[in-house]
């Protein structure tokens, strides 16, 4: 793998990934919540942060981003929707943008809806989605800023990239997405598998993350609202927004 991919945990349940492309030595952090725990881990690896990289503007995803760049020099790559509300912007990305970091590449994606200005970043060769807080394992992001309506769409973007992606969230929400995603779905033989894995997993302290997008298509509600046997259980049968609308709701409410 020419991407070297390490979660560091912050906060109560943030994830920001340390990322090291080793031929060119690229170094990033995605959405550093603090700068403290990313300092520490570049200290104890002896590598030079050369990238911020943020997909979206909540405290918890850039709280760190002018204290790493003050620190390492590192640019702060961000979404150019949102370049008003990113801390140390330097380098704005949009919808369909290549995202160059060393000898890898991402593709950008807009996926509105948690905030408007949420962006997603697909490596496509080492196989890798960082997708912040549009979607997480057996769930989704809140709609602070957006409808049901843009958020499935940006959900289908990323519905679409190959089932091996692996999935790189903001948070470690998987337990209780799961607990909520068996009330939506009971009878899912996948769903009940995989809540029993995150079961075994979070019973160790160990984290769930990456998934893989092959998972999220057969276990995550918010990814399956176009199945007629969903739309029927939530009460909209043909209407998969209407369907997103009323579990996102429940899940609100949870
Ligand atoms: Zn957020
Ligand atoms: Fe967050």
């Amino acid at each position: 793998m020419a991407l070297e991919i390490h979660p560091i945990p912050a906060l109560r349940d943030n994830y920001i990934y340390l990322l090291r492309e080793p031929k060119s030595g690229a170094v990033g952090a995605v959405d550093p919540s603090l700068a403290a725990p990313v300092l520490a881990a570049l200290h104890q690896r002896g590598w030079t942060l050369t990238h911020v990289i943020n997909t979206h503007h909540h405290p918890d995803h850039t709280g760190g981003n002018l204290e790493l760049k003050a620190a390492t020099k590192a640019i702060v790559v961000g979404p150019l929707a949102d370049r008003a509300r990113i801390p140390g912007i330097d380098v704005a990305v949009g919808d369909g943008d290549t995202f160059k970091f060393g000898d890898e590449a991402a593709t950008v994606y807009d996926v509105p809806g948690h905030t408007r200005g949420h962006i997603a970043y697909w490596f496509k060769d080492a196989q890798a989605l960082f997708c912040g807080d549009t979607l997480f394992l057996m769930g989704c992001g809140r709609l602070f800023e957006g409808t049901p309506q843009q958020m499935w769409n940006s959900l289908g973007k990323l519905k679409k990239l190959p089932p091996e992606t692996r999935v790189y969230c903001g948070h470690e929400y998987t337990q209780a997405n799961a607990r909520f995603a068996l009330t939506v779905e009971p009878q899912n033989a996948a769903l009940i598998a995989r809540a029993k894995r995150v079961d075994a997993l979070r019973a160790e302290g160990k984290s769930t993350v990456p998934g893989t997008m092959a998972d999220e298509l057969a276990t995550n509600p918010f990814l399956r609202v176009d199945r007629p046997d969903l739309q029927q259980a939530m009460g909209a049968p043909g209407d998969p927004v209407a369907t997103f609308a009323a579990i996102r709701k429940a899940k609100d409410n949870f």
